[in-house]
């Protein structure tokens, strides 16, 4: 199995257009703080799947030399994670999955004549269908319910996470989230890819600070952090700093992971 990040920015990529920030100006000469819009690519079995189809999503695509995906999974509305969903129609024959909750909403704003008619318009062969644990070569895919609203009493935002389990490796990507609502799915874990956004809890963003703690308490063997912000401090000094605290890093744009299965 591979692991590509595809994307490992928050919602305004860095360098964000509208900033000139000292990470900004640094990002603008490439290397690993140029984070363009959060997304994970998978592949094994001679299969590819990715998570969330974010603004950036045709440049990731260019960038991986990828012109194939059999799967797209989506964690929920917000635009860095879908606003390229309409991408989809181009390309052959793949499974758009969504959890039942989020497709609740989508089928309300979209589904009649928006997004989803577009893509299957374009390309009938796209089955687009509410997510439910499926087998991704030696994997179990499942879903992973998150909270992403910044007030904890309210519940009207469905947000997931995925997590992938095989014989000899367990990971999780949470991208968005403060709090996780199924934490039992996210226990043994070789691997946490986990919500960068801020340094403290902000609004639906957990925060690296809780990030931490909440490694301390579930203990992944490794915890990567994405979506990050562009206020945070940049890459290295950034690694520096959550290294102390494990064996945690930070995700970066086009880093790839292969795990033996
Ligand atoms: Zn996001
Ligand atoms: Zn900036
Ligand atoms: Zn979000």
């Amino acid at each position: 199995m591979k692991i590509i990040f595809l994307g490992t920015g928050s919602a305004s990529g860095i360098p964000t257009w509208s900033c000139n920030c000292s990470t900004c100006r640094l990002a603008k000469k490439g290397g690993k703080n140029n984070r363009s819009r959060p997304s994970l690519m998978v592949e094994t079995g001679g299969k590819r799947l990715v998570i969330d189809t974010g603004p950036d999503f045709r440049e990731q695509m260019l960038r991986e030399d990828t012109r194939k995906i059999n799967y797209a999974l989506i964690t929920h509305k917000h635009a860095d994670h879908t606003a390229s969903l309409y991408e989809l129609k181009i390309g052959g024959k793949m499974e758009l999955m969504i959890p039942k909750k989020v497709m609740a909403i989508y089928k309300k704003d979209f589904y009649s004549k928006g997004v989803f008619s577009f893509i299957k318009k374009r390309n009938p062969k796209i089955i687009i269908k509410n997510f439910k644990p499926f087998k991704f070569g030696k994997f179990k895919v499942d879903s992973v319910e998150l909270k992403h609203e910044k007030d904890q009493k309210v519940r009207s935002f469905p947000c997931f996470g995925y997590v992938f389990e095989g014989k000899t490796f367990k990971f999780a990507y949470l991208s968005d989230f403060n709090k996780i609502l199924e934490e039992d799915k996210v226990r043994n874990l070789d691997l946490l890819i986990c919500d960068g956004n801020t340094m403290k809890q902000k609004k639906g963003h957990i925060g690296i600070i809780n990030a931490i703690k909440l490694y301390k308490r579930i203990k992944p063997k490794r915890m990567l952090f994405t979506h990050i912000n562009h206020d945070l401090p940049q890459h290295q000094k950034l690694e520096e700093y959550v290294k102390k605290y494990g064996n945690i890093g930070i995700a970066y744009d086009g880093m790839k992971i292969e795990v033996i299965e």
